[in-house]
């Protein structure tokens, strides 16, 4: 029988790909890979920086060009449901977070909705001043605060701390905890109940950033009492490049605190179009102006596989994967310098494995270039996203077999790999 965890994998020495083979042939999400189109002998494991294209997304957006917009024209606002598109697909999403309908939007960037929700928070809380935030985070969430603090001028300070000094740091002073509960490069996971608790006793908000946990795991927010949060549309959700963002405020926030971005679509009226601006009281409050209804339309393609999938089955896989990479990096690639920057304990990572390794660019490219394709993370991180509903067992099995046949022969040393490019 198939073993899911780390611990009982360690004692296996004489893992095959026979092996592997047979967990997929078990794997009972093993069938939703025939929803992804995927390129022939690639090994794909970047979902977590560009999800794989939903099949039914050519279609899709092939319907809204030519049908939708090109014959329909301006009546698709209300015929084709346009109007509302960004709330519906929001509403779909809020399934897949442990959010109610009416509690999320899909809109904008990530980033954007962050500016937005930590304007909001700050306005809830006027007489505190930090906000805490792990330091290492994806640099746009810092960024955006620290933009948004210069822009206010009111005092407020960024508290930056990492992991385990986290809790410590959430004191009466602070107005709000704005964290990604996976880390991007490391895929450490917080504990969003204790430390949305934490900040709950002392009178904080908190802010969850979701890009790396949203169909990556199951997540509970409500269950949590979070009060805002914000994710990506294009990682494990699978939307496309560029594809919406969203954004989640608790039932209990809405139309309490000022959205600063404050475009018609914002309005409590939008087709009013009354001279001053009256913020609507539901999500609403939280767009800005026109979303790009073909991008909605792909990334909803994304959101309707992830809807049918049993999260917790998603997860446990993904644990598995996990877990086996891990076993075969250090029976197969133990000597070759890397090191492991993952959590070893699923229960305490996301769905993804980081490695860091002085020549991980070249090493990384080497990769790329034998078609396994995961991504660096400056200064010296290779990362592995591992997506339970295309990746597959065997996957695992291939993937470290060409990693070691590269250290091996040292096929990284080609100088076309030492190049760094745009985008990593
Ligand atoms: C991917 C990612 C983003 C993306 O931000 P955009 O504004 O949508 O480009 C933001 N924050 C984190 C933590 C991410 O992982």
């Amino acid at each position: 029988m198939p073993v899911k965890r780390l611990k009982k994998v360690k004692d296996m020495t004489d893992l095959t790909r026979d092996f592997f083979q047979e967990l997929d042939h078990q794997d009972v999400l093993a069938h939703f890979r025939e929803d992804f189109h995927l390129p022939d002998g690639m090994i794909y494991l970047d979902g977590n920086s560009l999800g794989a294209r939903p099949k039914a997304a050519s279609a899709r957006a092939q319907d809204v060009v030519a049908r939708e917009w090109g014959q329909d024209l301006i009546t698709s606002w209300n015929k084709n449901g346009w109007f509302h598109l960004a709330e519906k697909v929001g509403d779909k999403i809020a399934g897949l977070i442990g959010a109610a309908p009416g509690e999320v939007m899909a809109c904008d960037a990530t980033g954007i909705n962050l500016y937005k929700l930590l304007s909001m928070a700050l306005d809830l809380r006027p007489d505190r001043k930090i906000i805490v935030m792990e330091g290492s985070n994806f640099p746009t969430d810092n960024y955006m605060a620290q933009g948004l603090i210069q822009q206010l001028d009111r005092g407020h300070e960024i508290y930056f701390a990492e992991q385990e000094a986290i809790l410590a740091a959430i004191t009466e002073e602070v107005a709000v905890v704005c964290l990604t509960q996976v880390h991007y490069k490391t895929g450490h996971l917080h504990d969003m109940a204790a430390i949305t608790e934490k900040a709950h006793q002392v009178g904080a908000l908190v802010i969850w950033d979701l890009c790396h946990s949203a169909g990556a795991l199951p997540v509970d927010l409500n269950g949590c009492h979070a009060d805002f949060a914000v994710g990506c549309g294009y990682k494990y959700l699978n939307g496309g490049p560029g594809a919406p963002a969203f954004i989640f405020v608790a039932q209990r926030h809405q139309g309490k605190a000022r959205q600063p971005l404050t475009g018609w679509w914002s309005h409590a009226a939008p087709f009013a179009f009354e001279q001053d601006y009256r913020p609507a009281d539901t999500i609403w409050q939280t767009l800005t102006g026109t979303q790009s209804i073909l991008a909605l339309s792909v990334l909803e393609c994304g959101i309707d596989i992830m809807l049918r999938v049993d999260m917790a089955k998603l997860r446990a896989k993904s644990i598995a994967l996990c877990d086996y990479f891990i076993t075969l990096m250090d029976q197969h690639c133990d000597g070759f310098g890397f090191s492991l920057e993952s959590p070893r304990d699923g229960d305490g990572r996301g769905s993804q494995i980081s490695l860091s390794h002085s020549k991980a660019f070249a090493i990384m490219q080497a990769l790329i270039a034998e078609n396994v394709v995961g991504d660096f993370r400056a200064p010296d991180i290779m990362r592995f996203g591992f997506t339970p509903l295309y990746t597959r067992y065997v996957d695992i099995w291939d993937a470290v077999m060409c990693l070691k046949n590269i250290m091996e022969k040292e096929l990284w040393q080609k100088a076309e790999y030492g190049q760094l490019t745009a985008v990593t």
